[in-house]
């Protein structure tokens, strides 16, 4: 349905997203919105020859390690994610720097040949990226409220806010070279990235928001009589007028996620933190400028160095000057002339 609607096709995309082009405009990203650099230290010896590490410099100063593990190997966990060796403190005058590290799980090509990314390979290495870099400028007293030390619901605005900055045609044009010829991602294929966001999205949210409220209703009970769980998905669905085709992401009695994943009551926050980077990334639209200077200065100082040093509703007003609104995540997700009609 996705390539007879949006006419998008892995094979076509792939030639322009090699993984080192990604990498380095990941760190491009970083180097124009944080004034930071990265500088490889091949002469440090990381767990893996696959690991690359690097020094990351701020204006004036090292601000930390980075170490970039990108490939998949018969004994490492699957999936992506950012954790750290160390975390960025600065109590009792002695300053810390963090150590830390992005885990993907790119398929490696053979010797002598780049390895060559989907888009949505390209979106987790920036998604991790932003927790990485939540790690990496973070500059707080107290370890425990360091880096992303923060609230569950607010985890991930960093990440995937830094993941607008590949979408941006802009950062596109420089970085997306095919890896024969190094001629730039056409003009025709980012129109068709940007239009293949919107597919199935009417029906993926309601889907997400029907488990988020499912969710949300199971553990506001009050009541500590036994309840037929089963009955009570079916009257909460319901009550919130959820389509008969439209079914939830996942049944009550194996929603692992919550009673054994720690998400109780938390199933929304990825919608939510949806609602804050979309909004966030809106800050720079307004501005005109996709790194404008002022705009990145705030959303260093407030939302990727800060940690949980601020209430996270504050630390949002001040890079934002206001609450979030939910309209840029509408828009984004091809909904908002629904909304309208
Ligand atoms: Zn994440």
């Amino acid at each position: 349905m996705r390539r007879v609607r949006f006419d998008l096709d892995d094979a076509e995309i792939k030639p322009y997203f090699p993984l080192e082009a990604m990498v380095a405009a990941a760190f491009d990203c970083a180097t124009r919105l944080f004034g930071i650099s990265f500088v490889e230290r091949r002469d440090l010896v990381a767990y893996h020859p696959d690991v690359r590490v690097y020094e990351v410099h701020g204006a004036s100063s090292l601000i930390g390690v980075f170490l970039h593990d990108n490939f998949a190997r018969p004994t490492k966990r699957s999936g992506a994610w950012m954790s750290e060796y160390r975390t960025q403190s600065r109590n009792g005058g002695a300053t810390v720097l963090p150590i830390v590290v992005n885990n993907n799980n790119f398929a490696k090509a053979a010797p002598g040949e780049p390895t060559l990314l989907s888009f949505d390979d390209a979106r987790t290495l920036f998604h991790e990226f932003g927790h990485g870099l939540h790690g990496l400028l973070s500059n707080v007293r107290y370890e425990r409220l360091a880096s992303t030390n923060v609230l569950r619901d607010f985890v991930e605005l960093p990440s995937q806010l830094f993941e607008h900055w590949l979408d941006e045609p802009e950062v596109l044009k420089r970085h997306a070279r095919h890896h024969r010829t190094g001629e730039a991602i056409p003009d025709a294929l980012i129109a068709k990235l940007q239009r293949a966001r919107h597919f199935n999205q009417g029906y993926e949210t309601l889907r997400y928001t029907a488990s988020a409220m499912v969710d949300m209703a199971i553990h506001a009970r009050t009541s500590s009589e036994p309840v037929d769980i089963v009955e009570f998905e079916r009257a909460e669905l319901a009550r919130i007028g959820l389509p008969h085709g439209v079914g939830v992401n996942h049944r009550l009695v194996h929603f692992q996620h919550l009673f054994s994943g720690g998400y109780a009551a938390g199933y929304y926050v990825y919608l939510w933190a949806e609602v804050l980077d979309a909004d966030g990334y809106d800050a720079f639209i307004e501005a005109g400028d996709p790194f404008d200077p002022v705009v990145a200065r705030r959303v260093a100082r407030f939302i990727y160095s800060a940690g949980n040093s601020i209430e996270p509703g504050a630390a949002y007003r001040a890079f934002r000057g206001r609450d979030a609104i939910a309209e840029p995540m509408l828009r984004e997700r091809g909904l908002l002339e629904t909304v309208a009609t």
